[in-house]
């Protein structure tokens, strides 16, 4: 029986990276749903490839394109953010790769949970901003939430066969990103073109960013503590630069495990896919002798701000974390677009977070409110 598959997100970089997986191993897979958000070219050249059971547009405007370029196949189409909620739930899929940046990955998760789905999760944002939520609905309807960040792949690989047996501690490993050895004062200058650009991995623009000023290794702390069951205090986060190994899980024993490979998001990508199976692959193998020198240090607070920012909203929860994604949603764009300095990003999402009113066990309602909110005081931080 081949697994069908829905990808959300389809034209990105966890998306297009998914579907080359799958187009190695089109045995065992069957592409059921792609989606973008207005890239609608790739979306018709991927649909005319992979042959899906239906695709969606987010942007209501390219419905027409790609209808037509699609009219001659036997495709479903179509546009708009509730359809993307829909087609999740469709009968022939087994897997949701939730592969959308940022907020918006958070509805159609929740429908694709609620209609009994696994998902491979990509969009760490769903879990920051509403971790608790996912994780009891994913319990409810006995729902797989299997990982996609390298990290938490790492983790759940050391995991396997473990049981009962409890987690000490996770050590979560970061690259540190391009400006790993800057001073806190040569961060004023830095420009969208260099915070870009990552020394090991080849991303979406948004989680490169949040690579660059430490964002997604909080996101990440987040992720790791909704999907292991752990507290705050028990994640480590670790620079080790050259992204050889993944992340590791210390056992109460002493002991600990690790994850090692070359960096390549297909091999996460591969793994949540294959689940509990292991399948042969062509990747590039790791050869230690030329790997001999594995370096690691501890991460300099100072100089990324954002990190401690992120476990304040882990430890003081509720709706904080969801204001701490909103904020850093905004202010990344704002960066990008040359609004702000790359130092005012964790100024402006402190500022944001301590502005937030404290709600303790938000509902889906109050996390839309929030994060509204908070986009708007933001906004209004920058502009004002
Ligand atoms: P990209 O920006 O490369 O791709 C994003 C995808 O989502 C595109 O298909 C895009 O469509 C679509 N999209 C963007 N915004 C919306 C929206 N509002 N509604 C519907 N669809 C939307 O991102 P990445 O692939 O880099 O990242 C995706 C997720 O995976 C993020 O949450 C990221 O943190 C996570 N992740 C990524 C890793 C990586 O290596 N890239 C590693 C670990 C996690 P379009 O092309 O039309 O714009
Ligand atoms: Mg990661």
């Amino acid at each position: 029986m081949k697994k069908g598959i829905a990808i959300l997100g389809s034209t990105g970089s966890i998306g297009t990276q998914t579907l080359e997986v799958i187009r190695e191993n089109k045995h065992r897979f069957e592409v059921e749903v792609l989606t973008a958000n207005s890239n609608v070219d790739l979306l018709v050249k991927q649909a005319r490839e992979f042959l899906p059971n239906a695709v969606v547009i987010r942007e209501e405007a390219y419905y027409q394109q790609l209808r037509e370029s699609l009219s001659s196949l036997d495709i479903k189409v179509f546009a708009g953010e509730e359809a993307l909620n829909q087609v999740v739930e469709f009968e022939g899929i087994d897997i949701v790769v939730t592969a959308m940046v940022g907020y918006s990955g958070l509805k159609p998760t929740v429908s694709a949970v609620k209609a009994g789905k696994d998902i491979a999760l990509a969009n760490k944002e769903t879990l920051v901003v509403a971790g608790k939520m996912i994780i009891d609905l994913a319990r409810k309807h006995g729902v797989r939430i299997l990982p996609v960040d390298s990290e938490h792949s790492a983790v759940f690989q050391c995991l396997a066969g473990e049981g009962f047996n409890k987690i000490e501690k996770i050590i979560l490993t970061a690259s540190g990103g391009p400006f790993r050895n800057y001073k806190p004062e040569d961060l004023k200058n830095v420009s969208p073109a260099q915070a870009l650009d990552h020394p090991n991995w080849n991303m979406g623009p948004k989680i490169t960013i949040d690579s660059s000023s430490m964002m997604n290794k909080g996101f990440e702390s987040i992720e790791a503590k909704w999907l292991f069951n752990i507290e705050p205090d028990q994640i480590e986060v670790l620079i080790h630069p050259q992204s050889i190994i993944h992340s590791m899980v210390q056992f109460e024993d002493g002991s600990i495990k690790a994850q090692l490979g070359i960096p390549d998001m297909k091999l996460p990508i591969l793994y949540a896919l294959t689940f509990p199976e292991r399948i042969k692959t062509t990747f590039p193998r790791l050869d230690f002798a030329k790997n001999p020198d594995l370096k690691f240090e501890p991460v300099n607070n100072n100089l990324f701000p954002n990190l401690g920012l992120a476990f304040r909203a882990m430890n003081e929860g509720g709706n904080i974390p969801c204001a701490l994604n909103a904020a850093n949603e905004v202010v990344v764009k704002a960066f990008l677009e040359k609004k702000i300095a790359f130092d005012k990003m964790p100024y402006l999402i402190e500022k944001a977070i301590s502005n937030t009113p404290f709600l303790p066990g938000p509902v889906i309602g109050d996390l839309e409110e929030t994060d509204k909110e908070t986009r708007e005081i933001v906004w209004s931080f920058i502009n004002g």
